[in-house]
C-alpha cells in the first residue's frame, strides 16, 4: 500500500506518522491510533503524534508548505 500526500505528491510505503509511538493515545509505532472507544482509527492520526513525526524526522513539512503533509490518502 501506498500513502500519498495530496498537495505535493510525495508518498511513502507506510503512514509515516505511525513509524512514531502516540504520545496522546499510546500506540506504539506501526500500530493506528485508538478512539477512546477502542476502535482503531484507521487512516487517522492524532496531531501530537504527527508533531512527534515531524520532531523525530520521519516526516517533512510539505514542500512550500510550513504545514505537514495532508490528507495522506491510502492507496491500494
Ligand atoms: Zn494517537
Ligand atoms: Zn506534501
Amino acid at each position: 500500500m501506498t500513502f500519498r500526500c495530496r498537495r505535493c505528491g510525495e508518498s511513502w510505503p507506510d503512514h509515516p506518522v505511525t513509524r512514531v509511538p502516540c504520545p496522546v493515545c499510546g500506540a506504539p509505532a506501526g500500530a493506528w491510533c485508538r478512539r477512546p472507544s477502542g476502535h482503531r482509527a484507521w487512516g487517522e492520526t492524532h496531531v501530537e503524534r504527527e508533531r512527534a513525526a515531524l520532531a523525530a524526522g520521519v516526516l517533512r513539512m510539505c514542500p512550500g508548505a510550513a504545514r505537514p503533509p495532508e490528507q495522506l490518502k491510502l492507496e491500494l
